[in-house]
């Protein structure tokens, strides 16, 4: 995990140049290699991702559903979930994420509450779809009302619901993200 990766320099200082397509090329591959590996050694589907700031891989992961029994253990869970560990951080602001394939809805959604600058894939969902990871599915779901999905959702009026957040907005300790 998190090996010093050589565009950084031996220094480890952080590398503020924009990255070029030669270290986007770089950060995929290495992404396809932890998918390969991941997939070999039965961890899961054949998924990977790296998490890159100023330079620095700070989080890598590869599908790890079947190894923990954990239907969100996807490779960019994964890697968002190491690189927050490692950088101390709940978000990852002027991070670069790579991942092996489009990631899907749940992923994608965590992307956007990690707050990345910039999003990389190679294999897209149709790709997944082939293989029989059909995320184009649930990709297709989110645009239906949320009582005619697949999997349908039903509001139910619970005003304690309500109150729990309006207190916790009016927090002025609260951390917000
Ligand atoms: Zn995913």
């Amino acid at each position: 995990m998190n090996e010093p990766d050589p565009a950084a320099g031996a220094s480890g200082d952080p590398d503020t140049r924009p990255p070029t397509g030669e270290d986007h090329r770089r950060h995929l591959l290495r992404a396809v290699e932890l998918a390969r590996e991941g997939s070999s050694r039965g961890d899961g589907g054949p998924f990977g991702a790296v998490v890159v700031l100023d330079g620095r891989v700070v989080g890598e992961g590869w599908n790890q559903v079947v190894a923990t029994d954990d239907p969100t253990a996807h490779a960019e869970i994964v890697a968002v979930r190491r690189a927050c560990a490692e950088l101390g951080s709940f978000q990852l602001v002027g991070a670069h994420v790579y991942a092996s394939c489009e990631p899907c809805p749940m992923c994608l959604g965590a992307l956007y509450w990690a707050r990345p600058a910039q999003i990389h894939h190679a294999a897209t969902r149709e790709h997944a779809a082939e293989v029989g990871f059909d995320d184009s599915f649930i990709y297709d779901e989110l645009a239906l009302p949320p009582d005619r999905r697949r999997l349908p959702a039903r509001q139910h009026d619970l005003p304690e619901a309500v109150q729990v957040m309006r207190r916790w907005a009016e927090n002025p300790d609260r951390t917000t993200y």
